[in-house]
């Protein structure tokens, strides 16, 4: 299952260039493999062989019961070699083991289950016209899609695009991040044993300067999908601009508050979730909860219950069976969150826990969980995705303030709200800039939920039906009956 080659027109082959790259596991810091270094000559092969496959119409004009059928099979197969995919996402990203199993690829072959089984559920519409026609609006795929995703949760980010996408009828090329390029290698190939054609479902490695970059810049690709950075973001839409007005859908980063009121029903509780929204995945979650925004009369006992949340995470060996908190992605991405504690501190803010590197296994990338505390809401800790185990605290006087300082970001992905009223949080969801507001929760998720922000957090949304308007297009049959 380790594939190290890119995989284009149905094939495992080398870069043009025969180039190849080092994909390192954060893990203990030891070389993976060496993967195929795709470059510009890379993506313009893969796309030419999505545009030939999209043209030809074995995959985009089929039955969608019959994409369906293929996608269902796929998810089946990434069940049946759970045990081996959750191996190579853990080694490749640093995820504990256990959430590679019970997480990463159940939630990845359900994304391609759910699509598979919705596609031949989607109807289209007559339009209210005259009597003397008949319009017809249906749905009809967009051609090539580019999908250039992340590290973080390499395989469910990628099903998260390719699902959707593939379902609809288009053809894909996708471009997994530098750090973590196995997990989509090895989805390649179950695809093809599920019976996707060749040409469909292309993956080049490399890296985003240069396949990523290429493309964007694409005059073959009709979309562009990007889940990542705000500024590489804005690089696509860049891109897009300068080559042929694509669509792009950005899905970026985010800056998620838990609004903790006096009245939560149980800080116990909240503290225990605030935990889990945080220190999941090293804080490596484009939705983290990385803000705590808590009503002064119960900040004391809420602190003290996160404190003790915080400190049953203990960093530890992914690849150990009990493991919650593992490393980071790499030791540069450490480094940089490192930094970012420093910087709070030198700021004035107050690191009340953690806050260090740690070394369970010798080489690899692991911190603390940290909780930071600050009344000055303009500090970079509180304004800046960190992507770490890092919780930053604020007091608020009242619920005005709360929502003020939840607000005073420029983000607008997610957030919490700890009440114990619904009608104080019916009032404060519709006032939270976020695309998914919690009520005394947080993460929980369905596929039937979309996801995604707005503001620097992007736009467009993943999961749900809603994800095909993303990569659809309404088309008009207007037939005359006069
Ligand atoms: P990036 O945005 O740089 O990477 C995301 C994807 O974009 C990767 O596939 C990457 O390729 C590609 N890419 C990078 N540079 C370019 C480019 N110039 N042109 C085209 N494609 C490019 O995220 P990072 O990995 O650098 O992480 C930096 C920060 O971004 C994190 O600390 C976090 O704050 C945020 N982030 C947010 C995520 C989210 O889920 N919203 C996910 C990951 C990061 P390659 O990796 O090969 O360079």
């Amino acid at each position: 299952m380790l594939r190290r080659e890119a995989f284009i027109d149905g094939r495992f082959v080398p870069a043009a260039d025969g180039r190849t790259f080092p994909t390192v596991s954060p893990r203990e810091g030891a070389v993976l493999a060496q993967v195929a270094r795709g470059g510009a000559a890379d993506v313009d092969r893969a796309v030419r062989a999505a545009r030939q496959s999209f043209e030809g119409g074995a995959w985009s004009l089929a039955d969608p019961a019959q994409r369906g059928r293929v996608l269902i099979r796929l998810a089946e197969l990434m069940t049946e070699r759970l045990s081996e995919l959750a191996l190579v996402e853990a080694r490749d990203s640093g995820h504990p083991i256990r959430d590679a199993r019970s997480v990463d690829v159940p939630n990845a072959a359900r994304c391609f289950a759910w699509y598979g089984e919705a596609i031949d559920k989607v109807y289209g519409e007559i339009a209210p016209t005259a009597a003397d026609a008949l319009a017809l609006v249906g749905r009809e795929p967009l051609g090539v899609v580019g999908a250039v995703v992340p590290w973080n949760y390499p395989l469910i980010i990628s099903a998260w695009k390719l699902a959707p996408a593939l379902a609809a009828g288009n053809s894909v090329v996708l471009k997994p991040a530098e750090q973590s390029p196995l997990s989509a290698l090895a989805l390649a190939e179950l695809a093809v044993q599920a019976g996707v054609p060749a040409g469909v479902l292309n993956v080049v490695p490399g890296y985003g300067e240069e396949a990523g970059q290429a493309l964007g810049r694409h005059p073959g690709v009709d979309k562009l999908a990007f889940t990542g950075s705000v500024p590489v973001g804005r690089l696509f839409q860049r891109y897009a601009g300068e080559s042929n007005g694509k669509e792009v859908s950005l899905e970026l980063g985010g800056k998620s508050p838990h609004v903790v009121l006096a009245d939560a029903p149980d800080l116990r509780a909240a503290a225990e979730a605030i935990g889990w929204g945080i220190f999941y995945n090293a804080g490596q979650t484009c939705h983290a909860g990385s803000r705590v925004v808590v009503e002064r009369s119960v900040h004391d006992e809420l602190v003290a219950a996160l404190a003790e949340v915080a400190r049953s995470f203990v960093p530890a060996d992914p690849l150990e069976p009990d493991t919650v908190l593992g490393a980071l992605i790499s030791d540069e991405h450490l480094q940089g969150v490192l930094a970012k504690v420093s910087r709070a501190r030198e700021d004035g803010a107050s690191v009340l826990a953690g806050g260090g590197r740690v070394s369970p296994v010798p080489g690899g990338a692991y911190m603390e969980p940290t909780l930071i505390e600050t009344d000055d809401p303009g500090l970079p800790v509180v304004q800046d995705e960190v992507f770490g185990p890092v919780l930053v605290i604020q007091a608020a006087d009242d619920v005005e303030h709360a929502l003020s300082l939840a607000n005073h970001t420029r983000y607008g992905l997610a957030a919490a709200i700890w009440t114990s009223d619904i009608t104080t949080a019916g009032r404060l969801a519709r006032r939270l800039r976020a695309g998914t507001v919690w009520v005394n929760t947080f993460d929980a998720a369905s596929m039937a939920t979309p996801f995604g922000g707005s503001r620097d957090s992007g736009h467009g949304r993943d999961r749900s039906l809603h994800a095909l308007d993303a990569y659809t297009q309404l088309k008009t049959t207007w037939i005359s009956l006069a």
